[in-house]
């Protein structure tokens, strides 16, 4: 693999694969431009060698075709500003426009093209769109954690056509950290598994019971465990078709002498809203007509200590609807317990869209050791998965 460090862009024009799919607003503002920052150093290291930028993205979930809330051009001014410099747009990811700009781009200039998810090819990882992004530059950097797990046209099958494809500073960051708790974690290793469904973490649940010392489980997904344990759990989330799984997930966990904690209790509420009628409980003796919506005081405390006494941490997944206040407490005490953990030497890795957003949101980004900015990327890296996308930098 050749990293960002060991290329010098003199006199090149770098094909970089990004992941700009930022969330905007109705009126194409950007609400959280966390992924353009995490790409800056790669495109800013590129420039400073005296080297030019293509930068490619998608953007959203386009049908295939021009859609305007999709366009990237929406983000061309903010890029503008915080790169200080005028950065120019081809409406076009691929033909004569796109052609045009990128012959024309000259050192430490930057090219924004259009959303590559436009073409129904990229997202098949067609050849000949491949090839045809492949001509717009001289080296390929793929800084696009987010994607790599998809063997997309710009993400995989563009590799193929270069001599030099180089892994960008995020994409490294991002793998090194992964690998950091995946392959030799420091002892005790905890996992935090937290979220709406046990299906979307089946995979990452089982690859983590070889590894960790203690299985920690809130959100959602922690009722269909007390429903299949024999608990009474009300209306709350539950997946029916899970409960053997979950038992058997119990069992494993046994067997490995992994410590898996469920929560003991939660805040239950009688409606799903933040002005829900609401009280504690035990997880395992839910009344009729009530949810579990968070975490309760006890499993705050015992998760709390398990975390604070860890050396390697790894935390997916909310402990409840962080995003309704009176049921985010759980997921910010236990963002505090990992807090406590880092400062104590731990290292700490917060991965997956939500999990990260709640601890962007509460302010913790700093005091934690890495924030991903991987979804379902970083999942599969967890769950020993190659990704298509760091494949193919390898070959
Ligand atoms: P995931 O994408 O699987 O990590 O799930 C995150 C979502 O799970 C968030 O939107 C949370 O609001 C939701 N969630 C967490 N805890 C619960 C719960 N107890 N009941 C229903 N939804 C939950």
């Amino acid at each position: 693999m050749k990293y960002l460090n060991e290329f010098n862009f003199k006199g090149k024009k770098a094909l970089i694969r990004v992941d700009f799919n930022v969330p905007l607003d109705k009126e194409y503002n950007i609400t959280d431009d966390n992924r353009i920052q995490a790409a800056l150093p790669t495109i800013k290291k590129i420039l400073a060698d005296g080297g030019s930028a293509i930068l490619m993205s998608h953007l959203g979930r386009p049908k295939g075709g021009y859609e305007e809330k999709f366009s990237l051009k929406h983000l061309v001014k903010h890029l503008s500003n915080l790169l200080g410099i005028e950065v120019k747009f081809a409406d076009d990811c691929i033909g004569a426009s796109a052609v045009a700009l990128a012959k024309d781009l000259k050192a430490g200039e930057v090219l924004l093209l259009e959303n590559l998810r436009f073409y129904k090819e990229e997202e098949k990882g067609d050849e000949e769109f491949s090839k045809k992004l492949a001509a717009l530059g001289d080296v390929y950097v793929n800084d696009a954690f987010g994607t790599a797990h998809r063997a997309h046209g710009s993400t995989t099958i563009v590799a193929k056509f270069f001599a030099d494809k180089i892994c960008g500073y995020l994409m490294q960051a991002e793998v090194e950290n992964g690998n950091k708790v995946m392959s030799n974690p420091q002892k005790p290793f905890t996992a935090i598994m937290g979220g709406a469904k046990i299906s979307d973490k089946i995979l990452i649940i089982e690859n983590l019971l070889d590894k960790v010392d203690n299985l920690i489980i809130g959100g959602g997904m922690a009722y269909t465990f007390m429903k299949a344990a024999g608990g009474q759990i009300g209306k709350s989330l539950v997946e029916e078709d899970r409960l053997e799984l979950a038992n058997e997930l119990v069992q494993k966990a046994k067997e490995k002498g992994v410590k898996l904690l469920l929560p003991v209790d939660s805040i239950i509420a009688d409606n799903f809203a933040n002005d829900a009628n609401s009280k504690e409980a035990k997880s395992m003796e839910i009344p009729e007509g009530w949810m579990g919506l968070d975490i309760g005081t006890e499993a705050i405390k015992e998760y709390s200590q398990v975390i604070e006494n860890s050396k390697t941490i790894l935390w997916n997944g909310p402990m409840g609807v962080f995003e309704m206040p009176n049921f985010a407490k759980g997921t910010i005490e236990v963002a505090k317990a990992v807090v406590k953990a880092t400062e104590n030497g731990g290292f700490s890795l917060i991965g997956g869209g939500d999990s990260a957003a709640a601890v962007n949101q509460l302010g913790f980004a700093n005091d934690v050791s890495y924030v991903s900015t991987g979804g379902g990327a970083l999942l599969e890296l967890m769950e020993g998965k190659i990704l298509p996308g760091v494949a193919a930098l390898e070959n």
